[in-house]
């Protein structure tokens, strides 16, 4: 017997999720279902999610985005990777770049050899052995080129950094085009069912009542359907992820125009530094209980490229999730849903899979609680693998010159974090669990600049002469070198494919 479908979604919220929710679902849905966006004016979005991870891409190419009209919109840059400076020890520095490094040799992977080499001293840094690396700190961005499958600059994979309200403003154009209505208004009141305690209305504060069916919350910290109507709990996680304050303030860009996100560690936090072609961003993400707001001001504005172009904004937060993401007629997706700070900008990423999710898991008007558990466990299963990730940076690190990263060194982590340490530190060994997010290559990386050492590496890597893993190096290293010396810079690269009108 068939259900009837929905045809009516509310979407609650216009900042980077409610649009994307907005784009996505007006592409698949179509005109099948009604779909209506409020938004108000008075309650400014979040406004600083502008650092991506290369699964964006699979967004764009969903919805049929074109790249460079989409960076033109949003005055966007590409991204390599993030560099972390200051996370091991003062003075330190590595890349947590997108894609491989290196490549296998038979059954073994590349960075158990490059682990024998190094530790003979005969290995360079592990960023030499990757395009994605050794291109960024040069300056350097060009795509995969699809036209020459079997070359190396194939490895090349990117993300993207944009002006968020850009973002939003472009995927705006791009739900109305495809029948979204967007209404603005500041919502009072949530009108629940008899009986079930369905969300049945929302109320403006014109006195205007809007109906659905299904309700995104995409309402922002505020939750307001998810928490504040619905009442799911927030899981606090500032046991693991100390920090609970960012500011943020843009400045004038500088040149080269790097193809990177930088995140500098300070002495109760980090700064993360986002260029875009109009600008860059910064920001200052702390720890209340080790840092005051003047100093970590101070800290901030003392630590831009360029002069300011704005007041600083603060920004407070609670770093967790929600218990469950849906539940009744209502998904939260975006920051109602949870939060993590944007150390390896997850949370534009969470809000593609809660997406891609509900799409999947489309519901008809019986709101089925197997449908609703599923999607549930899936989300917090993916929420706590990147907690565990993002955890690590704090974790291992042999900074001890403050309070706050003493702190860090010797807090309790999850069981599931020091699983994966664990095995690292016996043999290198990292395995990437079912579909969570980050792959084994980011482990490792994170796992080695981060100051963790294998106590040894896989035993089948000494089948091979030393002679034998010492050219195969050579021979990628090599190849990296060229090929990085060929590629355009960024703003070379930019100026023929995707520049940004400036901005007046
Ligand atoms: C400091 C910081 C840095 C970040 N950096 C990154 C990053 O680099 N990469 C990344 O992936 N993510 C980052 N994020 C996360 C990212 O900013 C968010 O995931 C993203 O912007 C989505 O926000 P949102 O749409 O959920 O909420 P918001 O942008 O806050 O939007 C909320 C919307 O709800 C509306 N609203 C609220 N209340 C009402 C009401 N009563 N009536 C009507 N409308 C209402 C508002 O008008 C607004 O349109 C960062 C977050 C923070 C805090």
């Amino acid at each position: 017997m068939s259900v009837a479908p929905i045809r009516n979604i509310v979407i609650v919220g216009g900042g980077t999720a409610g649009w994307m929710s907005a784009a996505a679902l007006s592409k698949v849905i179509g005109p099948t279902a009604k779909i209506h966006l409020i938004e108000s004016d008075e309650i400014a979005s979040i406004g600083v999610g502008e650092a991506t991870i290369p699964n964006i891409k699979n967004f764009n190419r969903a919805l049929d985005i074109d790249e460079d009209d989409f960076l033109r919109h949003t005055q966007g840059t590409f991204k390599m990777g993030i560099e972390f400076v200051n996370w091991h020890k003062l003075g330190a520095r590595y890349m947590h770049a997108f894609g491989r490094v290196g490549q296998d040799l038979g059954a073994v992977g590349f960075f158990h050899y490059w682990q024998k080499m190094h530790e003979l001293g005969q290995a360079s840094a592990f960023g030499k052995y990757a395009i994605n690396a050794l291109a960024p700190v040069n300056g350097k961005f060009m795509r995969a080129p699809s036209d020459m499958p079997n070359s190396p600059l194939n490895d090349i994979t990117h993300a993207f950094h944009f002006d968020a309200g850009l973002y939003a403003k472009y995927l705006r154009a791009f739900a109305e085009k495809r029948g979204v209505l967007r209404t603005e208004g500041r919502i009072v009141n949530t009108v629940l069912r008899e009986g079930d305690g369905f969300i049945d209305a929302v109320v403006l504060e014109s006195g205007q009542r809007i109906e659905g069916e299904l309700f995104i919350d995409c309402s922002g910290i505020r939750a307001l359907l998810i928490g504040h109507a619905l009442g799911c709990e927030y899981e606090d996680w500032s046991q693991w992820l100390p920090c609970d304050r960012a500011i943020a303030v843009p400045c004038e860009s500088v040149s080269p125009l790097l193809p990177y996100t930088r995140s500098t560690a300070h002495s109760a936090g980090w700064q993360w530094r986002i260029p875009l072609q109009h600008r860059i961003g910064n920001g200052h993400v702390y720890s209340s209980r080790f840092m005051g707001q003047d100093e970590a001001t101070a800290i901030l504005m003392n630590n831009l490229d360029g002069p300011a172009l704005a007041e600083p904004r603060y920004i407070p937060f609670v770093p967790g999730r929600r218990r469950q993401t849906w539940t009744r007629n209502c998904v939260a997706i975006g920051l109602s849903s949870g939060f993590f700070e944007p150390i390896e900008s997850t949370n534009i990423h969470l809000i593609q899979t809660a997406i891609a999710r509900l799409i999947a898991m489309f519901p008809n008007s019986e709101f089925s609680p197997v449908d609703r558990d599923e999607y549930n466990a899936q989300t917090q299963f993916e929420y706590e693998r990147i907690r565990d990730f993002i955890v690590l940076h704090y974790k291992a690190t042999e900074r001890d010159d403050s309070p706050f990263w003493k702190h860090c060194s010797a807090m309790p982590i999850p069981a599931t974090l020091q699983h994966k340490i664990d095995l690292f530190c016996n043999n290198g060994h990292v395995y990437r669990e079912n579909n969570e997010l980050f792959a084994e290559m980011s482990w490792l990386q994170v796992m080695h600049g981060q100051g963790l050492h294998p106590r040894s590496y896989h035993p089948l890597v000494d089948a091979r002469s030393l002679d034998e893993i010492g050219a195969y190096l050579a021979d990628i290293e090599n190849v990296v070198k060229k090929c990085v010396e060929v590629m355009p810079t960024q703003e070379e690269f930019i100026a023929q494919h995707c520049a940004a009108k400036p901005m007046v």
